[in-house]
């Protein structure tokens, strides 16, 4: 894509101002990485309309009528200059709920991306109206970094466990024992099985770090087996100085947790299925990587 046409404006134009608040603001830094998974090949669909539709700037939402560029991040739909069409749509194997802080400025949001590429398996919540997951905690579980947090391919071991293996009291020692060892087969042996069938859904919260707290304190989280990515680093140009750069978006969060899923615990080779959940962000990000060498900043 080119820049000179239009400029730093109107790239600045394109993320709503954010561009230069990232370059002007020492808090925020860009990942430290030179070259990371979004400057590798990603299997995109083309993202001609979207070169378009920077050209041309913001234009209305065909719901709310506001002035946005790319998308409505109140409507999750495509602004007028973005045609449903020429949007990619993702299948994902298993459903997302994500969980929006409500104080989180939703034009800064990267949940939104998701809903836009898969709509019939994202749903978004905002904070505190949220499901109950009491009955389906077997099946859920919530991504977020923390000391109890495990990865992605324990997470199954865990809810292979639940929840026979808490509700079951063993009162003599040796009746532990063999429940033990039973537990250790049954869990050898129908993980794997089960493995395939048993997550259904996977939650996520949107919000800055520092906004967390409460959400994941809410007592409908608790329970849930909790997952982190730990091995990947983000590429988000919001990300906060000081936090660690494997706190993701949301939308890398997303991303990477299903293609581990793919490989890890489907066990199939990842061909770039859900690339495309990246159709929004990497060309955002390849327009700010551009932007900040044009200024220098990097
Ligand atoms: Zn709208």
């Amino acid at each position: 894509m080119s820049l000179n046409s239009h400029g730093l404006k109107e790239v600045e134009e394109v993320l709503h101002q954010e561009i230069q608040s990232s370059i002007k603001d020492p808090q925020l830094q860009t990942a430290s990485a030179t070259e990371n998974d979004l400057d590798l090949n990603l299997k995109l669909a083309s993202q001609e309309v979207l070169e378009r539709a920077q050209q041309i700037g913001r234009s209305k939402c065909p719901k709310c009528s506001s002035s946005r560029m790319f998308y409505c991040y109140s409507c999750y739909i495509p602004v007028e200059t973005v045609p449903v069409k020429n949007i990619p749509v993702v299948k994902l194997p298993l459903k997302i709920d994500i969980i929006k802080h409500p104080n989180e400025t939703d034009g800064k949001s990267t949940a939104v991306h998701a809903k836009l590429l898969a709509p019939e398996d994202v749903t978004i919540y905002t904070y505190p109206c949220i499901p109950e997951y009491e009955d389906k905690k077997h099946e859920i579980v919530l991504v977020f970094p923390g000391p109890n947090s495990v990865s992605v391919e324990d997470c199954l071991l865990y809810l292979a466990m639940e929840p026979a293996a808490k509700r079951r009291k063993c009162t003599s020692k040796e009746e532990k024992q063999l429940h033990e060892s039973k537990l250790t087969n049954t869990i050898e042996n129908t993980a794997q099985v089960k493995m395939k069938t048993l997550l259904r859904k996977v939650v996520f919260i949107d919000s800055t770090w520092n906004q967390t707290n409460k959400i994941i304190s809410d007592e409908r989280l608790q329970g849930l087996v909790q997952v982190e990515l730990k091995k990947r680093k983000t590429c988000f140009w919001r990300h906060q100085k000081g936090k660690p750069d494997t706190y993701l978006s949301t939308i890398e969060a997303i991303y990477y947790f299903l293609v581990d899923y793919h490989s890890l615990i489907l066990k199939e080779t990842y061909k770039g299925e859900y690339d495309n959940l990246l159709f929004f962000f990497s060309f955002m990000y390849k327009l700010i990587k551009t932007a900040k060498h044009s200024t220098g900043k990097v």
